[in-house]
């Protein structure tokens, strides 16, 4: 078993509240243990990034904080409250929101469409059977502009590149005006020139919004140039945290990365 690397910093940053923790969180799948035993924490205001192998487990980690699966053992905690059997509506409820791994946006309908109906999304069929009200209109329209997106409004989402539709489903996830987000892998597949775009998003949806944010990222540079602080997982297990510098420079990530365990 591999050690997990220690710092003061955990949960200590920007304001020193934490906002997101679990504790022993361990998912099994038949006799795969996915997520093996994972402490992690979230301060209020921290950028967090989560990194490690492919089938490392992240996802399903994701999953459990987030109540799309219960976890086999352990509890999560949002604001120090025991959320571990709350459904993923009512944890999003609560201010704490995911973006997926791959885009949840509805290409028939245009732009604005999408975003009126993430407002409408906890509400229920009744509340999506009503007008939009004007104040989601006009946030709608905030956020677009936010996120460069206002010029394609009337445009149908699945016209707009994958990019952009990333943009978008960021967008969707601000309507939520989310306490927490969690980004499962948001670079994936986009253009470098892309890639820039979303630092500064998710900079700025962090510093002006007050939004925090833990995310997922096969891309290391990405992830390095983004996080407070970094978690890595292998085989389901924590193996190192820590702040980017000394996770770049840690033999059991590399060792995990390169296969040479
Ligand atoms: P990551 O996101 O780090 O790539 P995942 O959390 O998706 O990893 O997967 C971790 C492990 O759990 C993998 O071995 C994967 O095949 C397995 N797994 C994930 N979801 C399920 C599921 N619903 N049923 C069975 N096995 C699963
Ligand atoms: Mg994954």
């Amino acid at each position: 078993m591999s050690q997990t690397t220690q710092t003061d910093a955990t949960g200590t940053d920007a304001t020193g509240r934490t906002v997101l923790r679990t504790s022993g969180v361990t998912k099994n799948f038949g006799g795969l243990v996915a997520v093996d035993d994972v402490d992690v924490e979230v301060a209020e205001g921290e950028i967090v990034g989560l990194i490690g192998p492919n089938g490392a487990g992240k996802s399903t980690l994701f999953n459990c904080i987030t109540g799309a699966l219960d976890p086999t053992d352990g509890r999560v905690e949002l604001r120090g409250e025991d959320v571990t059997d709350w459904s993923e509506d009512r944890v999003a409820r609560n201010g704490m929101v995911r973006m997926f791994q791959h885009t949840h946006i509805y290409d028939e309908m245009t732009v604005h469409q999408n975003m009126l109906v993430s407002a409408h999304e906890d509400r229920g069929l009744v509340a999506n059977l009503s007008p939009p009200s004007d104040a989601a209109r006009e946030q709608a329209d905030e956020l677009l502009e936010y996120v460069g997106l206002a010029g394609l409004k009337d445009v149908k989402a699945g016209r707009m590149s994958f990019g952009q539709q990333k943009l978008l489903e960021f967008g969707m996830a601000l309507m939520a005006e989310p306490d927490v987000l969690l980004m499962d892998e948001p670079a994936g597949g986009i253009n470098p020139s892309m890639l820039n775009k979303l630092i500064e998003y998710i900079r700025s949806a962090n510093t002006e919004r007050e939004v925090t944010i833990f995310l997922i990222e096969h891309n290391i540079d990405f992830v390095m140039e983004v996080a407070d602080r970094i978690y890595v997982l292998a085989h389901g297990e924590k193996i190192a945290e820590g702040p980017p510098e000394a996770i770049q420079n840690d033999d059991r990530v590399l060792d995990a990365y390169l296969g040479r365990e």
